[in-house]
C-alpha cells in the first residue's frame, strides 16, 4: 500500500457512502461524510478516513402491495477497485482476540490527490463464526453488545490500523459522531495523558436529542472490555452509563455542531463545553443533474472547485434553466413508471419527500386533513414519496403503510396521485432533488440538525417548502425567498407547535401562494428558482471542508490546499 505518512487528519465514521455500489450508509450522515471526503480529496486535505464495511450492505427495500416493508440483505462484494491490507489486527472483546481487517479505498481528486479510506471487517479467517457475524448490520437497536462492539471496531481497531501503516503521529482524530468516541480510549492508552489526548481530538456532533447519544450500561461495557478500561471511566463518560457522546466531549479539545440552531442546542445537551458550528454542505459535483451541470458549465467555468460561483446564478438565462429542469423532471418521470404503478403527470407541480422514514421527520403531515389536502390538490398537484425505515423501526413501517392508505385514498376520492418508490438510495435521490419541482421537508421543529437532501434540491433549482428546522433556518436568513416555510420558527430551544397546526400553515401555503405561482407567474417561480440555486453558494462542502481546516484541524498554512491553483479559497465567504 501507498505511503501516507503525509496524513495529518483521521476522519471516523460509523458510515460512509462512498458511492451507490458500496451500500454500507443508512442516510444523512453517511451521505454527509462522503461528501466532504469528496471535497477534501479536491481541495488537497492530508486526511485519512476509518469507517466500518456491512457485509449485508444496509438492505434492499421491498414493499408489498399494501404498504408493508420487507428488507433484504444485499448481495454485494467488495470489487477489484479495493485493495485488502495484508495487515490485519487483534483487539480483545469478552476476553478474547478478534481479528480485524480492512479493506482500502482511494478517493481521487481532480488534480490526482488521494484520500484513503480504510474500511474495516470482522469476517475474517480464524474469528469465531458470531465475530465474523459482528459487522452484517448497522445500526442494531435490539443488541446494545453487538454495536458496542461494532463501536469498539471502529475506535480502537481505526486506531491500530492507523499505527500500523505509519500513521502513528497524526495531529487530529476527528470523531464523527459519537459512534466514534473510543478513539479516545485509545490515544488515551498510547499518551497516557488526557490533555494530549484532548489537543489531538475534534468531535462533531450530529444529534439534536439525547436519545440519539448511544449509552452502554457499564455492565455490559466491563464485560466486553474486561480490564481495558481506564479507571476514571465513570468521569471521562459519565457516572450511571456510559454514554458515546459525552465521551467524545469530555475528550476533544473542539467540538462543533453542524447548523447554527444545532450549537444552540447542544450548548444545552453538553452543559459546561463550548461548541462552535460548521453548518453541513453537499458536494455539488456529486449532487448535480447532468442537465444542470451543463447549464453552469457553459457560464461558470470550473464551478465545481469553486461552487461560491453560483452566486451569479442571475447570468443564466430564464429558459434555459427551465428546460433543464424540465428534462431533470422527464428523467425522473420515466424511471418513475417503470417502478410504480401511480402514472404521474408531466404537467402537474410535483412535489417530492425522500429521506429515512422516521417518526420526526413527519413523512405523513401532509395528510393530517386529508380531504382537504385532496381539495387543494385536485387537477394540480401529484406526490412522490421515497425513504426506507430502520428494519427494526415499528413505527417508521407503519408510516410506509400510512402513506400508502393515503394515496389509495387520494386516488379513489380526488384523483390525486401519490407514488412511493422504494428502495431510496444516492441514485435515486439525485434523480428526486432534480426532477421534482417543490421539495418538501417535514421535520418536527428543532429535531433536525442539519439536513442536506434540501440543499441537493436547491442545487438543481428546486425550492423546498419546509418548516423551521436545521440548515434551512440559515437559508431562509440568506433569502427568505429561496424557497416556503410552514410553522413556527423556534425561539432558543424550544418551538411550541403541533403537527396539526404545521399542516394547516402548509395548506394555505400550498393553496394560496405555491399553486397559483407555479401555474400562472412562472417568471416568480423561475426567480425562486434561482435563488434556492444561490443558497447552494454557501451551503455546500468546499465552503464547510475549508471551515473544518481552519477551525477543527486548524492546518496552518498549507501549499498543498492553499496553492496558487487554489487561492480561490480564501476568496470564499
Ligand atoms: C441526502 C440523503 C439523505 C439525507 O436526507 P435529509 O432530508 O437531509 O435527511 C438521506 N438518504 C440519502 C440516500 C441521501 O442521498
Amino acid at each position: 500500500m501507498d505511503n501516507h505518512n503525509d496524513r495529518k487528519i483521521a476522519y471516523f465514521s460509523m458510515e460512509i457512502a462512498i458511492k451507490s455500489d458500496i451500500p454500507t450508509y443508512s442516510g444523512g450522515l453517511g451521505v454527509l461524510s462522503g461528501d466532504m471526503l469528496l471535497s477534501a480529496a479536491e481541495m488537497e486535505i492530508p486526511l485519512v478516513a476509518v469507517a466500518l464495511t456491512y457485509s449485508g450492505g444496509y438492505f434492499y427495500q421491498v414493499i408489498d402491495h399494501d404498504g408493508a416493508q420487507f428488507d433484504k440483505p444485499l448481495r454485494w462484494e467488495f470489487t477489484d477497485e479495493f485493495y485488502k491490507c495484508r495487515k490485519s489486527v487483534v483487539i480483545n472483546v469478552y476476553g478474547k482476540p478478534m481479528k480485524v481487517q480492512c479493506w482500502h479505498y482511494n478517493i481521487v481528486g481532480k488534480t490526482g490527490y488521494e484520500v484513503p479510506i480504510f474500511l474495516l471487517e470482522t469476517n475474517v479467517d480464524g474469528n469465531e463464526d458470531w465475530m465474523k457475524d459482528l459487522c452484517r448490520m448497522l445500526y442494531d437497536s435490539q443488541r446494545p453488545e453487538i454495536r458496542l462492539m461494532q463501536e469498539m471496531v471502529l475506535g480502537i481497531a481505526g486506531v491500530k490500523f492507523l499505527d500500523i501503516h505509519g500513521m502513528e503521529n497524526l495531529e487530529t482524530y476527528h470523531l464523527n459522531e459519537g459512534h466514534a468516541a473510543f478513539v479516545t480510549l485509545e490515544l488515551l492508552k498510547k499518551l497516557k495523558n488526557i490533555q494530549k489526548v484532548k489537543d489531538r481530538c475534534v468531535f462533531t456532533t450530529h444529534t439534536p436529542v439525547p436519545a440519539g447519544f448511544d449509552i452502554f450500561s457499564y455492565d455490559l461495557v466491563h464485560n466486553v472490555f474486561h480490564d481495558q478500561l481506564p479507571p476514571n471511566i465513570r468521569d471521562l463518560a459519565g457516572h450511571d452509563a456510559l454514554n458515546m457522546a459525552h465521551l467524545a466531549a469530555n475528550l476533544s479539545g473542539y467540538i462543533n455542531a453542524v447548523s447554527k440552531k444545532h450549537r444552540v442546542i447542544s450548548e444545552v445537551l453538553f452543559p459546561g463545553k463550548t461548541i462552535d458550528y460548521i453548518t453541513n454542505g453537499i458536494c455539488v459535483d456529486r449532487w448535480v443533474s447532468p442537465y444542470m451541470r451543463e447549464l453552469y458549465d457553459r457560464t461558470f467555468r470550473g464551478w465545481v472547485y469553486r461552487p461560491d460561483m453560483l452566486k451569479n446564478i442571475y447570468q443564466i438565462n430564464s429558459v434555459a434553466l427551465w428546460t433543464a429542469h424540465q428534462k431533470a423532471k422527464f428523467d425522473l418521470l420515466d424511471y418513475e413508471k417503470s417502478h410504480s404503478h401511480v402514472l404521474l403527470d408531466a404537467k402537474l407541480l410535483t412535489v417530492g419527500w425522500g429521506r429515512r422514514i422516521t417518526e420526526y421527520k413527519r413523512p405523513t403531515l401532509i395528510f393530517s386533513d386529508i380531504d382537504r389536502l385532496g381539495r387543494i390538490s385536485q387537477g394540480k398537484v401529484q406526490f412522490i414519496f421515497a425513504g426506507k425505515t430502520h428494519p427494526q423501526d415499528n413505527y417508521g413501517k407503519q408510516l410506509i403503510k400510512n402513506i400508502y392508505d393515503a394515496s389509495e385514498y387520494l386516488w379513489q376520492n380526488y384523483r390525486v396521485r401519490v407514488a412511493f418508490l422504494e428502495n431510496y438510495d444516492m441514485d435515486l435521490a439525485k434523480l428526486m432533488v432534480a426532477g421534482v419541482d417543490l421539495w418538501l421537508n417535514t421535520p418536527r421543529c428543532t429535531l433536525e440538525a442539519s439536513g442536506t437532501s434540501g440543499m441537493k434540491a436547491c442545487l438543481n433549482g428546486v425550492p423546498n417548502c419546509s418548516s423551521f428546522d436545521g440548515w434551512y433556518i440559515e437559508g431562509m436568513e440568506m433569502d427568505s425567498e429561496a424557497g416556503w416555510t410552514f410553522g413556527p420558527r423556534p425561539e432558543g430551544t424550544s418551538c411550541t407547535t403541533d403537527d396539526k397546526s404545521d399542516a394547516n400553515d402548509f395548506y394555505q401555503l400550498l393553496e394560496n401562494e405555491i399553486i397559483p405561482m407555479y401555474y400562472e407567474r412562472r417568471n416568480e417561480w423561475i426567480d425562486r428558482m434561482k435563488r434556492a440555486i444561490k443558497l447552494v453558494s454557501y451551503f455546500n462542502t468546499h465552503r464547510m471542508v475549508r471551515e473544518y481546516a481552519t477551525k477543527a484541524y486548524q492546518l496552518e498554512y498549507q501549499p498543498r490546499w492553499k496553492s496558487v491553483k487554489f487561492k480561490w479559497i480564501d476568496s470564499i465567504k
